[in-house]
């Protein structure tokens, strides 16, 4: 077929339909699937030929999700998750054994970091955290047993931005697995694999979904990479449900046209905030300010849905502030059609030390914005009255 482009991808695919021949995709809640005879049983376990068994192995829903991701992200296969967490594990769990270490960028998720910190050391799979501002520091700290690099861009919450095609490059010279974790940028904003990303990590949770409503991830990336991912979830249980996979494969038929309309109300947003005289500082991967602008503009289609920034009289005031938001939910997550407020230090990444977060760009008074699609008057409205209230 010739190449399509993305909003058509993300609306056209050419999934499976009962014989009452459903416009919209239906929705196949159901555990197994009923076997034609013996000889298809054995086959089908044999993997000689394709088609669902099981649910937990594969589902109409969740390979047509996963068929739309792959043509966004330029990917060859992938596997839908139960959560993005889920996604981060079993797409490092999969693909490494005791004794490998893996180099990632310090700015991770809080979960991802427990993941490195924690969990894999008790495995024996050990990690090196570089610094994103130090690119030359990165070649010195790949080990003989080093297998894999794992980065965030733009990350959660420091927006800091990674160079992917020097990464890309690096990680092929050196033989090593890229593993990027896409969820701020989602397929439209920024493609990994076109800079040499072998896996391409998401929690569909944030935008993909964008509608707050189901949690979600997908591991996407090369086949042959792919195939150990699928036995390691096939076997350890982490699939998505198919009703999940209805609703996220319905979410990704308006990602454009939302992911447009966030990132410029979050641009009015960080515009809004840098001019503002109790606002110490702003970051925003669109605003000439942010130390990675340039590469942002890059690798990016636009900045973004999130916009973080620091109030004038650090903790107190940054509390102060979200207790006067009238309509931004204080809420923990991202990525909602609902404008969000979040004060990362004492939730997202509250499980890190003070050191930890610093090292990542978590000053007490960080707030995070995840601009939503209400009218930006109203959301710059709001923002401006509590940061009046909390004076
Ligand atoms: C939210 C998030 C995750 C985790 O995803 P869940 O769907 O909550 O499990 C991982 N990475 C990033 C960057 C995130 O923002």
């Amino acid at each position: 077929m010739e190449e399509r482009n993305f909003e058509t991808d993300a609306i056209r695919t050419q999934s499976e339909r009962t014989p009452n021949r459903e416009h919209s995709v239906p929705l196949y809640l159901t555990s197994s699937f009923v076997f034609e005879d013996a000889e298809q049983a054995r086959a089908l376990f044999a993997d000689e030929v394709p088609g669902n068994i099981y649910t937990r192995f594969s589902n109409p829903n969740n390979t047509e999700l996963i068929e739309k991701l792959c043509l966004l992200e330029g990917t060859e296969d992938g596997i839908a998750t139960a959560s993005g967490m889920a996604a981060m594990y079993i797409s490092m769990a999969s693909l490494l054994k005791s004794g490998d270490h893996i180099l990632a960028s310090r700015s991770v998720f809080g979960s991802t970091h427990q993941i490195l910190n924690t969990i894999f050391p008790r495995f024996n799979i050990s990690y090196t955290y570089a610094d994103i501002t130090d690119p030359a520091s990165w070649e010195a700290k790949i080990l003989p047993n080093t297998r894999m690099i794992f980065v965030e861009t733009p990350s959660n919450p420091a927006l800091d931005i990674i160079d992917l095609e020097w990464l890309g490059k690096l990680a092929a010279r050196k033989n090593l697995i890229l593993n990027v974790d896409n969820c701020f940028a989602t397929p439209y904003l920024q493609n990994p694999a076109r800079w040499g990303a072998h896996i391409v990590t998401h929690s569909a949770t944030k935008f993909i979904d964008g509608q707050g409503r189901v949690i979600g991830g997908a591991v996407l990336g090369k086949k042959e990479l792919i195939k150990e991912v699928r036995f390691f979830a096939r076997h350890t249980g982490p699939a998505m449900s198919p009703f999940n996979a209805w609703i996220l494969s319905k979410s990704l038929e308006t990602l454009a046209v939302r992911m447009e309309r966030h990132c410029e109300n979050a641009g009015k947003v960080a515009r809004f905030l840098e001019g503002h005289p109790e606002v110490l500082k702003v970051k925003y991967p669109f605003l000439e300010s942010h130390p990675q602008h340039s590469l942002a503009k890059k690798q990016m289609r636009l900045g973004g849905g999130v916009v973080t920034f620091e109030i004038q009289g650090g903790i107190d005031r940054g509390r102060k502030f979200l207790n006067a938001l009238k309509m931004l939910s204080h809420s923990a997550n991202l990525g909602d059609t609902r404008s969000i407020a979040t004060h990362p230090a004492s939730t997202t990444h509250s499980k890190l030390s003070d050191a930890e977060r610093l090292a990542v760009g978590i000053t007490p008074g960080l707030v995070r914005i995840s601009a939503g699609l209400e009218n930006i008057a109203d959301i710059i409205g709001d923002i401006n009255q509590a940061i009046q209230v909390s004076k």
